[in-house]
């Protein structure tokens, strides 16, 4: 498959300058999650001027459609999927700017980058003539950054059948091919009791110890990941419950009426989050019984843990296409972060593999990515398609 002359025509056929203005175009729209409406009516533009055909759907959030191509040869296939996100954190905004080979600004690195290596990867495919058999399908949404966005979007697309047989996502991740994935959620916890704030020598006997209830809490949650780091699974390592934050108090002697906790929750793939949400209730529970204050919890369910086979033909087709531009095979390992690909393997019961340009300053306002590793992307994008499809 992979011949001399099938890697140079991908290598010709992917456009060095053409990618870099995709993506200092994309970069050049200011688009936190939520607001990502002209930065994909710019993509969709400049895909229609590319002579695709595009599609629009709503997909669970009509105030920025998301952005779909499908192209396909003649002849039946797989599909292989690129998928990527528009929406940058709520940061001050970075414009665009090339210096040294290097892309700077909002979005470079996460994730419009890859996003731009994609569409190029598309473009490769298409103007080369390569591809024997199946087709691509190209998709770039809001919601993805949470908690502001909550996946509504990639779920409105996996709902509305916008789904590939495997689906690459060309995200910062780059050192590793990630096999599995913890699931996660944010906790929130507040412990409450009734009446006033109060000098500490005026308490009635009896009043509930809210610092007490939280610190009780907080134990527990540490017996409970003492337990889970007992169980290690392949590449993930193990589930853990972790408190990072505990506010209550106003001065040293007045009793407090209400005491804040947060933390994350983190699974493997194959629990039941029902289950692991239902030991959350319980844990808060027990303290409100034994404490008398009331103990609160949301569970705020982010992404659902994910594992692939590593012999899913996805994975070998881009092991191949690595080995074939001269790089070593990825090793297997975990996605440290949860992302799309947690939701496309879970909803969507598609192998989802994150891999995209080395890129750095991920959730800072110094974001950067070299374009040379968009063009490894991108040729790379195409070179798998060419043993998945
Ligand atoms: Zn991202």
């Amino acid at each position: 498959m992979f011949t001399p002359d099938v890697i140079s025509r991908i290598r010709g056929a992917v456009n060095r300058e053409r990618l870099t203005d995709t993506a200092v175009a994309l970069v050049g729209r200011h688009s936190p999650t939520r607001q990502t409406r002209e930065v994909a009516d710019l993509l969709a533009d400049i895909l229609r001027s590319d002579g695709f055909v595009v599609e629009r759907p709503e997909a669970n959030w009509p105030e920025s459609p998301a952005v779909a191509v499908r192209w396909h040869t003649e002849k039946p296939g797989r599909t292989l999927q690129f998928d990527g996100h528009l929406d940058t954190v709520p940061l001050p905004y970075t414009p665009p700017r090339i210096e040294n080979g290097i892309l700077y600004g909002q979005g470079s690195a996460d994730m419009k980058g890859g996003v731009a290596a994609a569409v190029e990867a598309l473009r490769a495919l298409r103007d080369s003539g390569l591809l024997p058999k199946g087709g691509i399908l190209f998709t770039a949404h809001d919601h993805h950054e949470g908690p502001w966005g909550d996946n509504r979007q990639i779920e409105g697309l996996i709902d509305a059948g916008y789904t590939g047989d495997g689906v690459l996502i060309p995200e910062y991740l780059h050192d590793r091919l990630p096999v599995a994935g913890r699931g996660q959620a944010v906790l929130e916890i507040a412990i409450r009791r009734e009446g006033e704030k109060i000098h500490e020598v005026l308490r009635p006997p009896g009043l509930p110890d809210v610092i007490g209830a939280g610190a009780e809490v907080v134990r527990r949650l540490k017996i409970l990941n003492t337990e889970l780091a007992r169980t290690e699974y392949p590449y993930v390592g193990t589930e853990s419950v972790f408190v990072g934050q505990i506010h209550s108090g106003e001065i040293f002697n007045q009793s407090p009426v209400e005491c804040r906790i947060s933390g994350s929750r983190r699974w493997v793939a194959g629990r039941d989050v029902e289950e692991v949400r239902r030991e959350f209730y319980a844990l808060l529970d027990g303290v409100s019984r034994e404490t008398g204050a009331s103990v609160e919890g949301e569970f705020i369910f982010l992404r659902d843990g994910y594992r692939i086979d590593e012999n899913d033909p996805l994975v070998s087709a881009l092991q191949g296409a690595r080995v074939a531009t001269g790089d070593l095979p990825l090793p297997l390992g975990a996605k440290p972060f949860v992302d799309d690909g947690n939701t496309l393997c879970g909803r969507g019961g598609i192998p989802a593999i994150t891999h995209g340009p080395a890129a750095h300053g991920a959730h800072t306002t110094e974001e950067w990515v070299p374009v040379s590793e968009l063009v490894r992307i991108a040729e790379l994008y195409a070179l798998t398609a060419l043993t998945y499809c």
